[in-house]
């Protein structure tokens, strides 16, 4: 191993086999993030975090967690060996499976074992994996409920636990899961606590669960990345698809996505740009967990450039060098408007964020200029003509929206290519795809939902992660 290229993640006191896995995942040096909470959770302190997406900090809860618990590791087949030590707790699917990739990684040259559980697949399947027994288990807190009425996991010997984008569990109605959970643990225990966004709501929580907790800050609450240039553009409604359009050619060679507020309008313009000649692949939430699982790779390996997705679908998606997010509509939440722009300008690359803000929106937009304490500048949009077909009054009717879902049924195969301006039309494809959080649930009462799963948690999850209401335009949210 390269003493050099490790020398500042020695510092911090980390075990051997972690050094190493860090040196293969090509870190250098640790992020602000890392720097500060890994000391402090080597201490066993309980820490409260302010730190954006993208800013390393799975890796900030990782190492410390399995640096702790390499005493525990072992080659032994008897599952009394493996019991659940840490329980890492994920608002989604897509952010579960993605910080136990990360866990993985960093395990990889222990004998630790980790496991992710996570809603809309049979649980059935998940089943025989936790018996055998797993130190390290990261899970959405619904599905991680119904492993406990079934009796396939304790959670009696949990040393640490995690809780990730925690402002993102509140806004989606987790908080009577968090305390049934919280409840079944063991007193005596390490808590780490990572949130984007520092609302009242969350102090709340962090003093209900926390013990003493540090706080640490690697940047301003609800700041958004430096890395990140922010621009907007002020843009008729009936103009916003033909600019955008004509953005994406703009930008023809970068990996987009572009979020809207609903699955409907999602739908709607995966299927707009299709006309508009850019070829898209819709994944809406009809699909099943493993095709968005498939389109997300897709995307990651660059066969798809473009993804158009709502709040719920993209969150913690950890698209290493997204150069590029457009916001098409505004959220009225001001605080998805951080986690949006945090899917580019990762571990410090840089990004490009893009709002198109029409005149119903000016009122959004200016909520989230109060959050993040920064005025975004702003130019009219001009769109000129020729760049697109203009979007048709037809879209308001559009037949194809209202087809029902056939699995395999792709929206559209790809005809053709966008063509940057002034090249000719061999110009590389830009794939387009919908990606919308699935299983879709209605926004409100989001606790009553959950109540309702606890009181009849198999059938109605397991109709839950089948069954999408056909969209409507509601503020997605999404359980699991
Ligand atoms: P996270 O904020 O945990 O989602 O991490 C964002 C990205 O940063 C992931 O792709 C990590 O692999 C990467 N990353 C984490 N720590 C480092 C580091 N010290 N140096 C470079 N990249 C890192």
């Amino acid at each position: 191993m390269s003493e050099q290229i490790t020398v500042d993640f020695r510092a911090l006191g980390l075990a051997e086999p972690l050094l190493k896995a860090i040196e293969e995942s090509g870190y250098t040096t640790p992020t602000p993030i890392q720097a500060q909470a890994i000391p402090l959770a080597l201490e066993r302190k309980d820490l409260m975090a302010g730190a954006q997406t993208g800013t390393g900090k799975t890796a900030a809860f990782s190492l410390p967690i399995l640096h702790t618990l390499l005493p525990h590791a072992s080659t032994s087949t008897s599952p009394a060996k493996h019991p659940i030590r840490a329980l890492v707790l994920a608002p989604t699917r897509e952010l579960a499976i993605q910080v136990y990739d990360n866990i993985k990684t960093y395990a990889k040259h222990t004998n630790l074992r980790s496991l992710v559980v996570y809603g809309g697949v049979d649980i059935k399947t998940q089943t025989p994996k936790l018996k055998t027994g797993v130190e390290i288990l990261v899970a959405t807190p619904g599905r991680l409920l119904d492993h406990v009425e079934q009796k396939t996991l304790s959670l009696s010997q949990v040393q640490f636990l995690v809780l990730d984008e925690a402002d993102r569990m509140l806004d989606m109605g987790f908080m009577p899961d968090l305390k049934r959970i919280l409840a079944l643990l063991p007193k005596q225990r390490q808590n780490l606590m990572f949130s984007a966004t520092f609302s009242d709501e969350i102090k709340k929580l962090a003093d209900a669960f926390l013990n003493k907790p540090t706080l640490i800050e690697v940047a301003r609450s609800n700041a958004t990345n430096d890395n990140v240039e922010q621009k907007a553009y002020l843009v008729n409604t009936d103009k916003k698809q033909r600019f955008l359009v004509q953005l994406l050619k703009q930008y023809a060679s970068q990996q987009v996505i572009i979020f809207t507020k609903t699955k409907l309008s999602a739908s709607k313009l995966a299927r707009a740009l299709e006309r508009d000649e850019i070829p898209c692949s819709a994944i809406h939430g009809d699909k099943s967990q493993k095709e968005r699982i498939e389109a997300l790779d897709a995307f990651k390996a660059g066969s798809i450039h473009a993804l158009v997705a709502t709040d719920v679908a993209a969150r913690g998606l950890d698209i290493s060098d997204l150069p590029l997010v457009i916001n098409y509509e505004i959220s009225t939440a001001p605080e998805d408007y951080v986690h949006r722009i945090g899917r580019t300008g990762r571990a410090g690359a840089k990004g490009i964020a893009i709002s198109l803000i029409d005149e119903e929106e000016v009122k959004y937009f200016d909520e989230i200029e109060k959050l993040i304490k920064k005025q975004v500048p702003k130019e009219k949009a001009v769109t000129s003509s020729s760049s697109a077909r203009p979007a048709k009054a037809a879209n308001k009717a559009d037949a194809w929206f209202y087809q029902p879902y056939e699995p395999g049924q792709q929206a559209g195969a790809p005809k053709a290519a966008i063509v940057p301006a002034g090249k000719p039309s061999s110009a590389k494809r830009k794939v387009v795809a919908a990606l919308l959080g699935g299983f879709g649930f209605k926004a409100t009462p989001k606790a009553s939902t959950n109540e309702a799963k606890r009181r009849s948690p198999g059938k109605q999850r397991q109709k839950d992660a089948v069954k999408e209401q056909p969209a409507a335009p509601e503020i997605e949210t999404e359980n699991s």
